[in-house]
């Protein structure tokens, strides 16, 4: 924090106008909502995936938002909202990233009784393996969104050169988000995998998907559904944000001279680009101070 405010009283004591400073922008996005087919996975004793991935986004928010950081939900209640809609509101907040938050389960009793931890997804039109492939069809699965169209509406948006740093940017982030859920909130790993979700697709930040949990476990099932649990959860991803700000855009930071994003969570970049920076930056210039 000492490093924070070092860089802002640079930043204001060298520029002659106020320079554009703003707080991290995170849209989280609770899946699922509505009726019946739209409420997600079922788990025992009731619990259903659109109220577990809600509860937590409420948490997460809260979390978040003690670090300074402003926090956009694309549903504060059950409602059914289309993925496309869920993808605009994140780009209509100008999000800094865009985080979805799911419950996983196993159809078949065998796999519910053994499969549970935590799976963090990023975009990629190519799925890790069969089971990353069948994930993204089930979750596809909203009120917009045809298998079809939405493998096309992904092909459409990965060939967007100008969103080649946020795709980049969404494998560090779904690793940071991955490795905090399993250290911070004590949950086994499945790893960090890529498949074709069609709400990444539609947004135009970096973005990750985050599995919690097997909704279909019988032990991480119920855990699921308890308040220390979404807690221990909510303050790992509000950590893994926060750790995104720091090592991804505060180097960010230091690269675009010309347009400073100075989220106020971000400490400092960690390292001067390559080569050296333009001496009238004040951004590279306060890094390169350090
Ligand atoms: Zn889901």
């Amino acid at each position: 924090m000492r490093r924070l405010a070092a860089l802002l009283f640079c930043l204001s004591g060298a520029a002659a106008a106020e320079p554009p400073r703003r707080a991290l922008v995170v849209v989280l996005d609770a899946g699922h909502g509505g009726a019946y087919p739209h409420d997600g996975a079922h788990g025992r004793g009731g619990l259903i995936e659109k109220d577990v991935a809600l509860a937590v986004a409420i948490r997460t928010k809260e979390a978040m938002e003690e670090a300074g950081v402003t926090v956009v939900l694309t549903r504060e209640a059950d409602a059914d909202l289309s993925l496309a809609r869920r993808a605009q509101i994140a780009n209509e907040a100008g999000a800094d990233l865009f985080l979805s938050i799911h419950c996983n389960s196993m159809p078949k009793l065998k796999d519910r009784l053994l499969t549970r931890g935590v799976e963090t997804y990023f975009l990629s039109p190519d799925p890790t393996d069969s089971d990353a492939k069948l994930l993204a069809e089930i979750e596809n699965g909203g009120p917009d969104a045809a298998p079809a169209k939405g493998g096309d509406a992904v092909s459409g948006i990965l060939a967007d050169l100008a969103l080649g740093q946020a795709r980049n940017d969404s494998s560090r982030l779904a690793e940071i988000v991955q490795r905090r859920m399993v250290r911070d909130a004590r949950i086994s790993g499945r790893g960090v995998r890529q498949a074709p979700f069609a709400v990444l697709a539609g947004t135009r930040m970096p973005s990750a998907l985050v599995e919690i949990g097997f909704i279909s476990h019988p032990l991480e099932g119920r855990l699921l559904g308890k308040e220390r649990h979404q807690t221990a959860i909510a303050r790992a991803l509000a950590t893994a944000v926060r750790e995104y700000a720091d090592d991804v855009l505060a180097r960010r930071l230091v690269s675009a001279a010309t347009r400073v994003v100075l989220p106020e969570i971000v400490l400092v970049a960690r390292r001067p680009p390559k080569g050296g920076a333009p001496a009238a930056s004040p951004v590279a210039a306060a890094a390169a101070a350090r």
